[in-house]
């Protein structure tokens, strides 16, 4: 069976207060030189389902040295094409997760998937425009209203057969996750709500989350689902499993890599 899954690396960085996100390579770069930062991976998704080809959340958009978009030359790696995929689904609109929505053509933001439509959630989007945080950038988001290609989705529900959502909170106040079948399997997409597997092992209410108790009730309660329902899980933020099934025995969670 072909490989339907993808995890498209696009880097380790650090952000500190201004939000703004710098490469960090530990091989070259030293954590100390970085106070007050926070150490993030990111790594969109890309799912081929018998109808679709999906892009999970979009990264940050940089370039690689060539000064192609990581993401799009990911997505060739992959054996695909940008201008193939039929979805975006987003988790949200803070920059991590949405740099990637749009690239820099010539001097002029386009979308970087021209096929596809991009699915946000309502009350995301509308924040994204009347929150003053510096994790919105409505540049961004403009080039999407002109397009037409944007979707907006309330709640929870079904878009397709093979595509739900529901209507988290936690991370932020209209934060979605996604569920996604193919042929053969079951996909959690969790965002910033399940971002990485360790944060199932350390119960701790995160500073960075809009409603950190309900952000750690979710994963807990996501994490729980996953065991039962025997989901691959998609970790957006992980260093070092991006897709994985969650076991539990009596000490705690676990968790079991996928192979192809
Ligand atoms: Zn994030």
């Amino acid at each position: 069976m072909p490989q339907e899954i993808f995890a498209l690396f696009e880097g380790s960085y650090s952000v500190d207060v201004t939000k703004k996100f710098i490469p960090f390579d530990a091989s070259v770069h030293n954590k100390a030189d970085r106070p007050a930062s926070l150490f993030i991976y990111v790594q969109p998704f890309l799912l081929k389902t018998a109808n679709e080809l999906l892009v999970l959340d979009t990264g940050l958009g940089y370039n690689n040295d060539n000064g192609d978009m990581v993401l799009h030359q990911n997505i060739i790696n992959a054996g695909y094409n940008p201008s193939d995929v039929t979805k975006v689904l987003m988790t949200h609109l803070h920059y991590d997760h949405s740099g990637g929505m749009v690239y820099n053509r010539n001097g002029k933001l386009e979308l970087s998937f021209p096929n596809a439509e991009y699915v946000v959630q309502r009350g995301e989007w509308e924040t994204a425009y009347s929150n003053t945080s510096k994790s919105y950038r409505t540049e961004i988001f403009d080039v999407l209203q002109r397009s037409g290609q944007l979707v907006l989705i309330d709640g929870d529900g079904v878009l397709t057969p093979e595509i739900s959502y529901e209507l988290t909170g936690g991370h932020c106040e209209f934060h979605q996750v996604f569920h996604i079948k193919t042929n053969d399997n079951y996909y959690f997409f969790g965002g910033d709500i399940l971002p990485e597997p360790q944060q199932l092992l350390k119960k701790f209410a995160a500073k960075y989350d809009f409603d950190g108790r309900k952000a750690l009730e979710l994963r807990l309660v996501y994490g729980d689902k996953a065991v039962e329902k025997n989901w691959i899980c998609l970790f957006y933020h992980s260093d070092n499993k991006a897709i994985a099934r969650v076991k539990k025995n009596e000490v705690g969670f676990y968790f079991e890599d996928i192979y192809f």
